[in-house]
């Protein structure tokens, strides 16, 4: 027997006809990429979007088609979100930071018949367009005076298009399975892969990652989303924010230190998220400054582990909380977040840090599992580490056009990350499958190296990745940034280590770089760091 409720599709457009109605006039402020601020309101926004979407469909978009973007958090982007999915075209957010042929790739892979873009991404659509086969209209994302006068053949300005339309516009229905967004893995190796969200997927995942325990957002919040629109759809926070009536604050392309600092001031910002690359910039200027937070009460830092360093800086030198989150693009993104049961949160200062650097608890709707090579699922008792697997409503059981093949194991989609999940449900990832260090049978977890390394007074970042050794197969070593006036040798780093992991863990060298590469998600670039390691000798080998 069937329930008596009412079939009403989950679609995307809804958030922001919510928004209208019972927000209308909390803000949306974004500073541009020209500098300057601009601010308005979820009633304006809805306006502007309903316009939009009848502009596309204008041009020719039809449902189903898709369109992409190159930009950066703002407010005409945060239009397109709901435009393209709102009228049942699928909004594709290409990562500009990737390399111009992975763009290419994209662009032509996913067939968007129209692309948006941000005056920074000029020179490089110039460059590109000849390329992108399927493109029949080039949107400047901006206004006439800020239109050029060359290059793009038939550019057309976003806001002539608004212009051009009312807001005289109804959201239409449809089944709620459609396709909204697309998003490319940012694979290290092969093509990138495109998960295609739907309608159901992104509004189930956004009521999940409101709840208190996931970010814990509300009406009372200012959020910054410093993590992009373009990589996984800015954590969701287009979509949750518009659907709790938080007001959202967007940082354009500045995301330097400064900047960041100086919007969280001014707008009031409550809430926070990025990659702990990012926050590491926010923290340096903070400390060369000798600055503090008015309102900022808690970040959330995920897409690469938070060190424990990080976490005990945010919280005792700022009085910020951390949620340190974990996830992927498959995932819409959100897998686990770190925050602490009752029982927790009576534990002293280095228990409780001890928890939190763990990437948390599943968020209901999402079910995991660890299991090892012979996929046999191992005990959750915070030990044994083993692949990790995942399921559930917001989570991708294949890519765009079938590439890549079925990637399901039994109904469970693998993530590549290797974890322990402890009896209380926190996970922890102790690597990616292909970073983990395989030294004489067993495995050693580079994430927990580098932590340590980090932890150092010294050392502004680190990575550990582990190099051939003839007897043991691999060992670890770590290469390591030093923070600007700091000194450390190699010798009191390795002796750093000593007490705080097993012995056969002791890394076996110590390499100082300026710098360390990073990918176009402001992850650790394992495998270039890995490449210009390939001259290198262990020694005593
Ligand atoms: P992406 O799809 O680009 O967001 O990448 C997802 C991958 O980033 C995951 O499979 C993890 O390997 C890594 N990742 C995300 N969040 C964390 C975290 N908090 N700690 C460690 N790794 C993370």
């Amino acid at each position: 027997m069937h329930g008596l409720m009412m079939d009403m599709p989950l679609l995307v457009s809804g958030l922001i006809r919510h928004a209208d109605r019972n927000h209308g006039d909390t803000e949306i402020v974004s500073k541009t990429v020209e500098g300057d601020v601009h601010r308005y309101t979820y009633r304006e926004a809805h306006a502007r979007a309903r316009r939009l979407a009848k502009a596309l469909a204008a041009l020719g978009v039809r449902p189903g088609e898709r369109v992409g973007t190159l930009a950066w958090n703002g407010y005409r982007h945060y239009e397109l979100y709901y435009a393209i999915s709102g009228l049942g075209a699928v909004i594709n957010t290409v990562n500009p930071r990737l390399f111009p042929d992975q763009i290419v790739y994209i662009s032509n892979h996913a067939e968007n018949v129209a692309l948006f873009f941000d005056a920074t991404f000029i020179p490089l659509v110039e460059k590109l367009a000849p390329q992108l086969k399927s493109i029949k209209h080039y949107v400047l994302m901006s206004d006439r005076a800020h239109m050029p006068k060359a290059g793009i053949p038939n550019l057309l300005c976003y806001e002539t298009l608004l212009e051009q339309e009312t807001d005289a516009y109804e959201w239409p229905s449809f089944d709620e399975r459609t396709a909204a967004a697309l998003c490319y893995t940012s694979g290290t190796t092969g093509n990138p892969k495109g998960t295609l969200y739907s309608h159901r997927s992104t509004i189930i995942h956004a009521y999940g990652a409101a709840l208190p325990d996931a970010l814990n957002l509300s009406a009372r919040d200012s959020v910054l989303p410093v993590v992009p629109m373009f990589h996984a759809n800015a954590w969701s926070l287009p979509y949750t924010c518009t659907m709790v009536g938080a007001k959202m604050v967007f940082p354009g392309p500045h995301l330097d230190g400064k900047s960041v600092y100086e919007l969280i001031e001014q707008e009031s910002v409550t809430l926070s998220a990025g990659v702990p690359t990012v926050w590491l910039m926010l923290l340096q200027h903070l400390g060369a400054n000798k600055l503090k937070f008015s309102t900022l009460d808690r970040t959330v830092i995920g897409g690469s582990a938070c060190p424990p360093a990080m976490i005990r800086a945010f919280q005792d030198d700022y009085g910020v909380k951390v949620f340190h989150a974990w996830g992927m693009t498959e995932m819409s993104p959100l897998g686990t977040v770190g925050t602490l049961k009752a029982r927790q949160e009576k534990l002293d200062k280095q228990a409780r840090l001890a928890v939190q650097a763990k990437q948390g608890r599943g968020i209901f709707g999402v079910e995991m599992k660890i299991v090892d090579e012979e996929s046999r699922e191992l005990p959750w008792d915070g030990k044994r580490f083993g692949n990790l697997m995942v399921r559930g409503p917001w989570i991708a059981k294949g890519y765009f056009k079938g590439e890549g093949g079925d990637p399901l194991k039994d109904g469970w989609f693998p993530t590549g990350d290797v974890a322990t999940i402890d009896p209380d449900g926190y996970m922890q990832i102790t690597d990616r499958s292909k970073d983990v260090i395989k030294s004489g049978g067993e495995w050693i977890s580079s994430i927990d190296l580098e932590n340590i390394a980090i932890a150092h007074p010294a050392i502004a970042e680190a990575a550990v990745v582990g190099v051939k050794h003839p007897k043991w197969d691999e060992r670890p070593v770590v290469v390591a940034v030093k923070k600007p006036g700091q000194e450390v040798s190699r010798d009191e780093l390795l002796k750093f280590y000593e007490g705080k992991i097993a012995k056969w863990w002791m890394p076996d060298d110590v390499l100082f770089v300026p710098e360390l590469p990073h990918t176009a998600t402001g992850k650790l670039s394992k495998l270039t760091l890995r490449e210009s390691l390939k001259a290198y000798r262990l020694p005593n080998t």
